[in-house]
């Protein structure tokens, strides 16, 4: 870490607590509002023409990706809504294939970070388009599960509950006439909590976009007013540096401490990822392709795994009627709908969720493909030596 004029400069790998000037993004941010900050800085300097982030709709389980161009508009969006399920990449590409030349800054979770560079792999995007602020992720809620979750065992009316968030490893909720906190490990030991897809995920800090943002490590004084930021470009390094000389940010060096929880807790929520991996796919193993049989006989082929899919996205209006070996018309269909999708897919299955999420029959899909992405991955990998099913 440099200094220009007593401040701090970035450069990549360096880490840093951030905390934001601007009083109303402070007031509504998750930590210390370096992300919003960051955007807000982004747009009003032309640095990108608009900014794609998350903001809340209806209520607490309502997450709506929301496309700003006016730097003003950005404090609505600042907070974390630990129910928004949603693959931020496939809107972003969509905006950037119907504005052309159009710079993009976006909020991107490990699964967003992932989407991008398949897009980016298959031409659909240019990288140098968009300008990413990662957020760590240890995994997001099904909006309707948090629901039944809430009704269920937190014995709370979800529609009462204002707030929710997730702290030391606790799932809170904030609503009319309290507050109550379970910890993640009972809800998931009942069935309840992170949605499947993100329980198995490894990737919780995003280091392929420009800056990776979360809560863990920042400890003291600073804990739950400042942001722990991470440089992973000089793309990131540039914009924060300047955002620091300018006075939207204020920054410091991490606490020593901090740093080394951070390292402590990532690796202890990979951990986690490797036992749910093991867990629910030695079940699978077992029987796979009896179990795709099974529960794709639910299909009404519907073509949204399809297309909500980031690594298979052939219109369906094009391929219905022209997938050979499956008949048209018929519903649910020959096993080898799904057999082909595996097969086309599987090798880039980023773990993201949403065929399983938005799937109408909630058939699920995402253990499938992402099964049989980690089986074929391990035979590249003389580290496990063996197929993650049996380790
Ligand atoms: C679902 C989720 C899980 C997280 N889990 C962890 C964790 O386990 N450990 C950790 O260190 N940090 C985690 N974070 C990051 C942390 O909560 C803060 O987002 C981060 O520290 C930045 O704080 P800030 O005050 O600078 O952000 P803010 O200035 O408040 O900005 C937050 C940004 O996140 C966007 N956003 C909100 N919800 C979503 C969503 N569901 N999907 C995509 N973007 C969204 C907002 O639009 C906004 O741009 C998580 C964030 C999310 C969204």
């Amino acid at each position: 870490m440099a200094l220009f004029g007593g401040k701090p400069s970035a450069k990549k790998g360096d880490m840093f607590y951030a905390w934001t000037n601007d009083q109303e993004i402070a007031k509504k941010a998750e930590c210390g509002g370096a992300v919003t900050t960051l955007l807000k800085y982004a747009l009003e300097k032309k640095i990108v023409d608009a900014v794609l982030v998350v903001k809340r709709g209806q209520d607490v389980y309502d997450a709506v990706p929301t496309l700003v161009t006016d730097p003003k508009d950005l404090k609505d969006t600042a907070g974390s809504l630990h129910c928004g399920s949603l693959l931020m990449a496939k809107p972003a590409v969509k905006i950037l294939e119907r504005n052309k030349g159009m710079k993009l800054g976006m909020t991107t979770k490990g699964c967003d970070v992932m989407a991008i560079q398949e897009y980016a792999k298959r031409k659909k995007v240019d990288l140098n388009n968009l300008l990413l602020i990662g957020v760590n992720c240890g995994g997001t809620v099904s909006p309707v599960a948090a629901r039944k979750m809430i009704k269920e065992k937190f014995e709370v009316d979800p529609d009462t509950v204002h707030k929710e968030e997730i702290d030391k490893g606790q799932f809170i909720i904030e609503y009319q006439g309290g507050h109550k906190g379970i910890k993640i490990d009972d809800l998931e030991d009942s069935g309840y909590g992170r949605r499947t897809n993100c329980r198995r995920c490894l990737y919780k800090v995003p280091r392929q976009a420009d800056l990776a943002c979360g809560n863990w490590g920042v400890i003291g004084d600073k804990a739950g007013k400042a942001t722990f930021v991470e440089v992973c470009s000089d793309k990131g390094a540039d914009l924060l540096s300047k955002a620091i000389k300018d006075g939207a940010l204020n920054a410091e060096a991490p606490d020593p401490k901090g740093l080394d929880m951070r390292g402590k807790v990532e690796g202890a929520m990979i951990k986690l990822g490797e036992k749910w991996r093991k867990r629910d796919f030695e079940v699978l193993s077992k029987d796979l392709f009896g179990t795709i049989q099974r529960e794709t006989s639910r299909c009404i082929k519907c073509y949204s795994c399809i297309e909500n899919c980031p690594v298979c996205s052939p219109s369906a209006e094009k391929l219905k009627g022209k997938l050979y070996m499956v008949k048209p018309g018929e519903v649910p269909p020959n096993p080898m709908f799904h057999m082909r999708r595996f097969a086309h897919i599987s090798d880039s299955c980023i773990n993201c969720g949403q065929c399983e999420e938005l799937c109408a029959m909630d058939i699920p899909l995402a253990k499938f493909s992402h099964a049989i992405r980690v089986e074929a991955d391990s035979a590249f990998e003389p580290k496990l030596g063996k197929s993650v099913y049996s380790n």
